[in-house]
């Protein structure tokens, strides 16, 4: 008989909450502690949605999206899970790009910036300062019609190089563009240069591990391999969840989901009123991504000087396009020493990580899939030579993910790496004027996208989930 993943489970509970990625996790992990009946429904066999990991023969362990992310995340981990994993979030110290236009290194913070630019790049101290200060004082409620390109052509006009250098990294951290909305990039950019980058001690599997206890110590019921294909609403807003077939009743519902299946698939547009429907049908996906994975053979090394992230490409200028399109000149490389896992075996792993778009691949017969991923393969270690040289007689493994596999594993459409474009952000805020006890919490709008911007959501969610719930409580019965 087929195990049943949702044997024990309530009947009703206060809060389901779908998906257990970053915020998904986090919202459940508050509302838990809050003293709130909380299921939490994943469908993949494994939690952590996208901030997952693999492991292959030979002790070798893989993180898919643990490359950085801004000092922040200690504050909300401390806050939102424990002193534990908040102790354990380290910054990498080396951020190096190799590119036509530059090659350096840094600890990619302010300070450091600002050394650069002013001394390497030759730009007046004054203009860095404005445009760090500009950068910082963006929040959401600014006027956003000013774009990414405008806001450098205002503080560095004609120079591309400089454009090259604060925008490379922030496309790849959320796959932001010159024509989104300024405060995008502001948000996120001036979050990483408060410290610098960062990323947790442990990988990726440690910290899951400690979440999934923390979830379970705050009386959070969570289940794997429980796929939702419903939400079920009523005249009076939500009222529960269809999930491996099986019926649940809830008072409210946080999907984790991707925000377009959440709406237009688990929902139906029939709950919708026309604006806010046309709103929805209209948020942009964000990229996808492309990545290889190698790991080096047991005893094999590399120096630290190699770097923690390496920004490289061989594309003259930088274009938003090119860092997406199939033919590949920019990779980040992220290296992972033995200090990432300090109690496993002593590894060395090397992952390249490409935006990329959804059509390169989806069109693709089986034996062109393969085709594509093999020379995806081969392609890279042709790039890593240049860093790590006779990198093929080094490797013992390499494999590939392409949208698909984030796709496959996700349910995210078109295998969106970061959510949403910008509009997404107010459609999942609305959700709940639209449907009482409807929440979306998860990558949107590129500011809530990446490690720290889905759980600060999770955080903020929770909190207005938890606020319905008391003032909602069901009346309690005297007799
Ligand atoms: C290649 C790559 C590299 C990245 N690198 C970084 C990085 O270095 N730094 C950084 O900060 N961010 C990075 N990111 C982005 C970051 O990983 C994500 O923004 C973040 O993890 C998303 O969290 P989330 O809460 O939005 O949910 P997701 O991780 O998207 O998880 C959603 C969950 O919902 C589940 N689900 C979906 N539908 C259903 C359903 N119907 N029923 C039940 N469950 C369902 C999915 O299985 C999944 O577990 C990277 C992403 C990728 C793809």
């Amino acid at each position: 008989m087929p195990k049943d993943f949702l044997a024990g489970v309530l009947p009703e509970y206060d809060v389901v909450v779908i998906g257990s990625g970053l915020a998904g996790m986090t919202s459940a992990n508050i509302l838990g502690r809050a003293g709130h009946r909380v299921l939490l429904l994943e469908q993949h066999y494994k939690l952590g949605g996208l901030a997952t990991w693999f492991k292959r023969p030979g002790s070798h362990t893989f993180d898919i999206s643990l490359h950085g992310f801004p000092f922040g995340m200690i504050k909300s981990c401390r806050r939102y899970w424990n002193d534990e994993i908040a102790s354990n979030i380290v910054q990498l110290k080396n951020i190096r790009f190799d590119n036509p236009m530059f090659s350096l290194t840094t600890t990619f913070n302010r300070e450091d910036f600002t050394k650069l630019l002013t001394s390497q790049f030759g730009v007046q101290a004054e203009s860095v300062n404005q445009f760090f200060d500009a950068a910082r004082g963006m929040n959401f409620y600014d006027d956003q019609s000013m774009t990414t390109g405008q806001l450098f052509e205002k503080f560095f006009p004609g120079r591309e190089d400089v454009v090259r250098l604060l925008m490379e990294p922030i496309t790849y951290a959320n796959g932001s563009t010159l024509e989104d909305p300024a405060i995008t990039y502001g948000i996120v950019f001036s979050n990483f240069m408060a410290k610098g980058v960062f990323i947790y001690e442990g990988g990726t599997d440690d910290l899951v591990g400690k979440m999934q206890a923390e979830l379970t110590k705050n009386g959070v019921d969570t289940r794997i391999r429980c796929d939702v294909s419903k939400i079920l609403v009523g005249p009076n807003g939500v009222k529960g969840v269809v999930v491996n077939g099986r019926e649940i009743k809830c008072r409210a519902v946080v999907s984790n989901s991707n925000l377009r299946s959440t709406i237009l698939d688990m929902v139906g547009p029939e709950h919708f009123d026309p604006q806010f429907l046309s709103d929805a049908q209209a948020v942009r996906l964000n990229n996808s991504s492309t990545q290889v994975y190698m790991a080096l053979k047991p005893g094999v090394t590399i120096p630290e000087s190699t770097g923690d992230l390496l920004f490289c490409s061989t594309a003259p200028l930088f274009r938003t396009n090119l860092l997406l399109d199939r033919k590949i000149t920019s990779r980040t490389f992220s290296f992972y020493y033995p200090r990432t896992r300090p109690t496993g075996k002593e590894r060395f792993a090397i992952v390249s990580s490409t935006n990329a778009n959804w059509r390169d691949w989806s069109n693709l017969n089986e034996q062109e899939y393969a085709e594509s991923k093999k020379d995806l393969v081969e392609t890279t270690l042709d790039a890593l030579e240049q860093y790590v040289p006779n990198c093929r007689e080094k490797i013992e493994h390499a494999e590939a993910a392409t949208p698909q596999t984030f796709h496959h594993y996700t349910k995210h459409q078109l295998g969106a790496s970061f959510g949403t474009k910008f509009e997404g952000l107010a459609v999942s805020r609305g959700l709940p004027q639209q449907i009482k006890g409807l929440y979306h919490a998860g990558s949107v709008g590129i500011i809530m996208s990446g490690w720290l911007g889905a759980i600060n959501y999770g955080v903020i969610v929770s909190n207005e989930v938890d606020q319905m719930l008391c003032k909602s409580a069901p009346a309690i019965s005297v007799d």
